[in-house]
């Protein structure tokens, strides 16, 4: 069925599909091979650019993937890993013990399909720590870990034939207001078409919402939709949780592990050309120096913690300020150690810091360049810049500190499903994880919300009788036609510059820097760009839904960071809250006080959160009244839950485990 709309057509497809996916990334593609396994066969996965997302397209020096640990002596169970997940404050118990219960479930199955997981000869899947992990939970194909495991889902997808509909960007969730349920999506086709897909189950696997902000460390196809989920009113959790560090600007990477064990220079360089290591104002010692940036490469986030007694994230803070307060470019070098004439001293192998001289001589890295250091300890790391035309061994690499991961999201239950019924939400726009999680958790949450939704959407397939009773088509498209209207009026502004506008604000009012004013003045500066909305562009819609997805989206996130600082929440995760009510002191050294936007910088105290940990910030938009309303909720617990297996038995083959919540 045909129908004109916002100057294009609308296409209305009668076909109802069991399950629709969003996102071609990790999460999505396993969410489909799982629903496909259990029999949900009628499935289709959209993707606005198959070969987007993070999964696919991003990486670090070990990309981090993490589970129970299953190899040596050291014992570990999922009941302990679901206390260190459940540790990282903020975060539901009974999501940790469901994404650490599945996570080797979920490893064995990437392993079964071609992810080259590395074992010894004698099968064990070795591990290493990784940051917030006590245990050796962690475990890496290399640098593109995820890419591995998004090409080896895509294989899994497409010899089961399920249908990858390309270039088909989900712009609308059709919701059924009076029973709270979703029931198919409205997508922009190329830019251009409008098409409407029905179907029974609909599962966002969109991705983080990197596109809220102007430089990140995300890959640049990456731009997520999270603002489509706002707009519908769907709950968010810990919306404000992000994760922010060290990254390249010129090629997006982040800068952990053996980039930072190599311990370059950071260097800065201002507008006459005069280059200067600028950590020295802030480290009292070559040792505590070359510890930092040593240390930076496990604690790469940004961790307001770490920033005390000359802590890795002081060298976040320092980067911060000379980029964006002194107004220089930033740099790593590889190419030399500290220049003689450096305030803090000569930079020999034997000034640096015992545990990184140690762990250096160990791994036959000790002595040289920074570049000769990296080059022994991880010779791909080099190449990987070389690929993209930056030569370590030449060139000065910018960096900037960059936001990297939406810990926060659409808030789930256990399967996976979020405020609006039948609408689930898997990988990194749901909001799973607490604001502060073990590297490589991200990875693991998304497979397993795969799972878990794709068992869920099985086992209530054949008692949905919805449709029968609906006219869905017609409801459809009274749907678009309210949503149509909302867009035909529309002030003068350009849509690319509204969104560029909007970024701006974000960087600089919801950054790793937080404080009450600049908060305040962004949410106004959002506000007032109502106004200059732009009306339809019939050439290309992207950019026209896209800046009001990032508008809600951003309101809703400012709202959640305003509460938080209101409620008393102060500095956590990989945040930094400004106010002057005191605390500890930002390192020894102190530059004067200067502003972004009025925002005071250094010298400043401030104080480290643990208040909230045993709460989630709850935010919703209100589509009926377009109020943005935020609450904080006590954490669920670990659940006591029963293991004897005869009764788990009984409750598995009767379906009873998918009753209730
Ligand atoms: C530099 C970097 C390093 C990282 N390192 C680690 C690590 O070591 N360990 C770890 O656990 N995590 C890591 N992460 C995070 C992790 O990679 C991501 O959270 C994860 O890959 C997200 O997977 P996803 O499937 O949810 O989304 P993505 O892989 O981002 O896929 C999203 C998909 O949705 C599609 N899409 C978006 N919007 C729409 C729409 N409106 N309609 C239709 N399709 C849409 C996109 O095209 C894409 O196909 C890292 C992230 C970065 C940026």
């Amino acid at each position: 069925m045909n129908e004109s709309f916002l100057g294009g057509a609308l296409t209305i497809n009668n076909a109802i599909f069991d399950a629709l996916i969003a996102g071609t990334g990790a999460a999505g593609y396993n969410a489909a091979v799982h629903l496909y396994d259990r029999g949900v066969s009628a499935l289709a996965i959209l993707s606005e650019n198959r070969l987007g997302g993070t999964s696919r397209n991003a990486g670090s020096d070990k990309q981090t993937y993490y589970k129970v640990s299953c190899a040596g002596a050291e014992g570990d169970s999922c009941r302990e890993m679901a206390e260190t997940l459940f540790a990282g404050g903020s975060m539901d118990g009974d999501l940790a013990l469901c994404e650490a219960s599945h996570s080797l479930e979920e490893f064995f199955h990437l392993v079964s399909i071609g992810v080259e997981f590395p074992h010894n000869k004698y099968g064990e899947f070795a591990g290493y720590k990784t940051d917030h992990d006590p245990r050796q939970r962690a475990s890496s194909t290399g640098p593109y870990t995820s890419k591995h495991m998004t090409e080896r889902l895509e294989a899994e997808v497409m010899r089961r034939n399920i249908r990858i509909i390309d270039k088909t960007r989900v712009i609308k969730v059709l919701v059924d207001r009076a029973v709270n349920r979703a029931y198919g999506v409205l997508c922009l086709e190329n830019g251009k078409n409008f098409v409407v897909y029905l179907a029974r189950n609909i599962i966002f696997a969109t991705g983080g919402p990197a596109g809220i902000y102007g430089m990140t460390v995300y890959p640049q196809e990456q731009f997520g939709a999270s603002g489509v989920l706002v707009k519908e009113g769907v709950a968010f959790a810990n919306i404000a949780e992000w994760q922010y560090g060290i990254g390249s600007v010129a090629f997006r990477w982040n800068l952990s592990g053996s980039y930072q064990q190599a311990i370059p220079r950071y260097v800065s360089v201002d507008k006459d050309g005069v280059e200067r290591e600028f950590l020295s104002r802030y480290f009292s010692n070559i040792r505590s120096l070359s510890r930092a940036v040593f240390l930076k490469g496990y604690q790469w986030p940004f961790n307001p913690e770490y920033i005390q007694n000359e802590g890795s994230s002081l060298i976040d803070y320092a980067v911060y300020v000379e980029r964006h307060i002194n107004g220089n470019r930033t740099y790593l070098d590889f190419t030399r150690n500290a220049e003689r004439n450096n305030a803090i001293g000569f930079f020999l192998p034997d000034d640096i810091d015992p545990a990184a001289h140690e762990y250096l001589k160990r791994s036959g890295a000790l002595g040289g360049t920074p570049l000769e250091r990296l080059m022994r300890l991880n010779p791909a790391a080099y190449r990987l810049y070389k690929s993209h035309n930056i030569d370590l061994a030449r060139d000065l690499l910018e960096i900037d500190v960059l936001p990297q991961h939406h810990n926060g999201g659409a808030a789930v239950n256990i399967w996976w499903e979020t405020s609006i019924k039948h609408l689930f939400a898997v990988g990194e726009c749901a909001g799973t994880h607490g604001f502060r999680r073990p590297g490589g958790s991200a990875l693991n949450a998304g497979q397993v919300g795969g799972l878990r939704a794709a068992k869920y959407i099985a086992a209530h397939l054949k008692f949905d009788a919805f449709f029968e009773t609906k006219d869905a088509v017609e409801q459809a498209l009274e749907a678009a036609g309210k949503f149509e209207r909302e867009f035909v009026t529309g002030g003068g502004g350009n849509a690319e510059d509204l969104l560029r506008r909007i970024q701006g604000i974000n960087t600089v009012s919801a950054g790793f820097l937080r404080a009450m004013d600049n908060i305040d003045r962004g949410i106004e500066a959002i506000e007032n760009l109502e106004v200059e909305l732009c009306g339809v562009n019939t050439e290309n819609h992207d950019p026209f839904f896209r800046v009001r997805e990032t508008r809600l989206f951003s309101l809703l996130l400012l709202g959640a960071i305003r509460y938080y600082i209101g409620q008393g929440g102060q500095s956590r995760g990989s945040y930094l809250i400004m106010d002057k009510t005191g605390g500890v002191e930002p390192g020894k050294q102190s530059v004067p006080e200067q502003s972004i936007l009025g925002l005071p910088i250094l010298g400043l105290p401030f104080l480290i959160d643990n208040n909230f940990g045993g709460s989630i910030l709850i935010s919703h938009y209100d589509p009926e009244t377009g109020q943005f309303v935020h609450r904080f909720r006590p954490v669920h617990p670990i659940p006591e839950s029963e293991t004897w297996f005869e009764t788990v038995w009984h409750e598995y083959s009767t379906g009873k485990i998918f009753n209730g919540e």
